[in-house]
């Protein structure tokens, strides 16, 4: 194949991602210096498309970022004023009292918020600082220089032949060149893969940890709407079979975020994510809360779990990782926007004392000693034993010993535990089909619970047909031959989006990827036993398209 000619623009900093760590980072460089060159690429049709995330937004990071984003009028209109954590069991409940828990898992002062709706407002304060914001523009590709360092990106390449080939209307994208290149393309970015692979950046560190979150946008009597109202519930339907639990806030308009997220580190290759959360929703306290309510959009998307100690080094030659590309999410919070933030902001921070130094592709080492050592690694540090407690010993004892760690931790600074490792990497935490028993799901209801394809429907995501497929088996015959009979193919219950189906045909059975389903959640990069499947971008533009997730 002849040589891809392609433009090149060059930029002081590349940004990919316009989540809330690439545009803040894209913010705080033109806050430093009106005159750097900052463009943010963008993936989703607009900004907001594809972020999915609770969300209880902690205002620490917008606080250090724009001071006045309340004149300038952020959407953070719905402060939490309640916060309630339930055990469930499956036909009641006990509260679990507030008195107890350490005061970093208190809620007052945050904000309910839609992200999307954040990142769009985030977008538009950027861009009137003068940053280059291209949605719509996936970054499939990255670009290394003659050292080996990262130079620069690869976006906007659209209408590839279905087998990957370039054909007559295959536009072949431009590079885009940075002194520096951000990766904050979130949890298991493709690049940010790429990069730590390349460079070897988990060396020394626990593996990431991971769950998938599945998440709904309920419209409920406003007799039972409590604008502020707070839930997370642990216990049913998961037991001892996963670690995760729920997230039910009420924003605004009568409307409810109802999540769920499962821990990928389950055993139990039969289990079926999605299929407990819809379970979920007919507790009899949840049922009742959206008893004559409606669902009106659905997402998923995979959340970082493995917190301080799964923190990859986040630097190489040229290039910085931000926010859950490192995987900055606190656990027990359920929180990782702040930081997200706060990381944005410490990367460009780095970049632009580099650039005024006149240094370039070069390692932005204080970006990284600045995580670890501020306020970013001390939220982290503080919480680093709660996931390993509740894989190691289950839910109760986790409860008791994690709340009675983030104590000692938060009054002395100091951990009995020391740091607790996470063990092995989600995929390989999944045992043999044989040694678990399958799990009867209730078929779903159609009124509080819906089957995934009705419900994908309601993330109104999209993908070129003809498009080669985005999700890379290294071994087309491995689903069948290896998951099959070993893990009764996992793929087929861990995808929220109903991707992955094993059909039969001519009395044989054959693995089936419906890629135009693809929420962009990453699971199956995560969880697939055989490492088998790697997701990487499909062309902008394509994917979800979330309203106010
Ligand atoms: C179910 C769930 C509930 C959560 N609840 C909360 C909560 O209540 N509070 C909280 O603070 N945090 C919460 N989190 C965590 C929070 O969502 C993350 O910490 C946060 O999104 C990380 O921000 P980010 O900017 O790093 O990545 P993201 O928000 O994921 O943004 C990344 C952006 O990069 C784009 N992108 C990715 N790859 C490419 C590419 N190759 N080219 C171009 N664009 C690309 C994506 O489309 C996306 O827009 C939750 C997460 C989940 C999944």
């Amino acid at each position: 194949m002849a040589e891809i000619e392609r433009e090149a623009m060059e930029y002081d900093v590349v940004i990919v991602g316009a989540g809330p760590a690439g545009l803040s980072a894209a913010i705080r460089l033109k806050q430093l210096n009106a005159d750097l060159d900052v463009v943010v690429l963008e993936k989703g049709s607009e900004v907001g498309a594809h972020i999915l995330s609770g969300a209880v937004l902690d205002p620490v990071g917008l606080n250090k970022l724009i001071p006045d984003w309340k004149e300038k009028g952020a959407p953070l209109n719905v402060p939490v004023k309640e916060d309630n954590f339930y055990m469930l069991g499956e036909a009641g409940e006990i509260r679990i009292p507030n008195a107890p828990m350490p005061p970093l898992m208190n809620n007052h002062g945050n904000y309910i918020v839609s992200m999307g709706n954040v990142c769009r407002w985030m977008a538009e304060q950027a861009e009137e600082l003068g940053v280059e914001i291209f949605p719509g523009m996936a970054c499939s590709e990255l670009v290394y220089g003659d050292n080996g360092e990262v130079k620069g990106v690869v976006a906007g390449v659209f209408g590839l032949e279905a087998d990957g080939s370039y054909g007559e209307n295959t536009e072949p994208g431009m590079e885009l060149h940075g002194k520096y290149v951000f990766l904050s393309e979130g949890v298991r970015g493709s690049l940010a893969k790429e990069v730590i692979a390349k460079y070897d950046l988990q060396q020394g560190k626990e593996p990431q940890k991971f769950g998938v979150g599945m998440k709904e946008i309920w419209e409920i009597d406003p007799a039972k709407h409590n604008e502020g109202e707070v839930t997370h519930t642990m216990g049913w339907p998961l037991g001892s079979n996963a670690g995760g639990g729920s997230f039910v806030y009420h924003l605004d308009n009568n409307q409810v975020y109802v999540g769920f997220v499962v821990h990928l580190n389950y055993k139990n290759p039969h289990l079926f994510p999605y299929m407990e959360f819809q379970r979920f929703k007919h507790h009899p306290k949840i049922a009742e809360l959206l008893k004559g309510g409606k669902r009106v959009a659905y997402g998923a998307r995979a959340i970082s779990e493995g917190g301080y100690q799964s923190m990859p080094k986040m630097v190489a030659p040229g290039v910085a990782l931000l926010g859950c590309s490192v995987g900055m999410v606190n656990v027990p919070r359920i929180k990782g926007n702040h930081n997200a933030m706060l990381s944005g902001m410490a990367a460009a921070e780095a970049a632009y004392a580099a650039i005024q130094d006149g240094r370039a592709s070069d390692e932005l080492n204080d970006y990284e000693t600045e995580v670890r050592n501020g306020a970013i690694g001390k939220d982290l540090k503080k919480v680093r034993n709660v996931k390993p407690m509740w894989s190691k010993w289950g839910l109760t004892a986790s409860l008791a010993l994690g709340g009675f760690d983030m104590w000692c931790q938060t009054l002395t600074g100091f951990s009995l535990f020391g740091t607790l490792k996470h063990g092995k990497n989600d995929a390989d935490a999944t045992e043999s089909a044989d040694k678990h028993k399958p799990i009867d799901y209730p078929k779903p209801d159609g009124t509080l619970s819906f089957d995934r394809l009705t419900n994908v429907s309601f993330a109104a995501t999209n993908h070129e047909e003809s498009q080669p497929c985005h999700l890379r088996l290294a071994d087309p015959n491995l689903p069948i031959a290896t998951n099959l009979p070993k893990f009764d193919e996992p793929a087929q219950r861990y995808c929220p989006a109903g991707v992955y189906e094993v059909v039969e045909k001519d009395g044989k059975p054959e693995f089936v990827v419906n890629f135009q389903n693809c929420v962009h959640c990453k699971t199956c990069d995560i969880k697939d036993p055989s490492q088998n499947i790697t997701w990487v971008t499909p062309q902008g533009g394509d994917g979800p398209n979330y309203p106010n997730m």
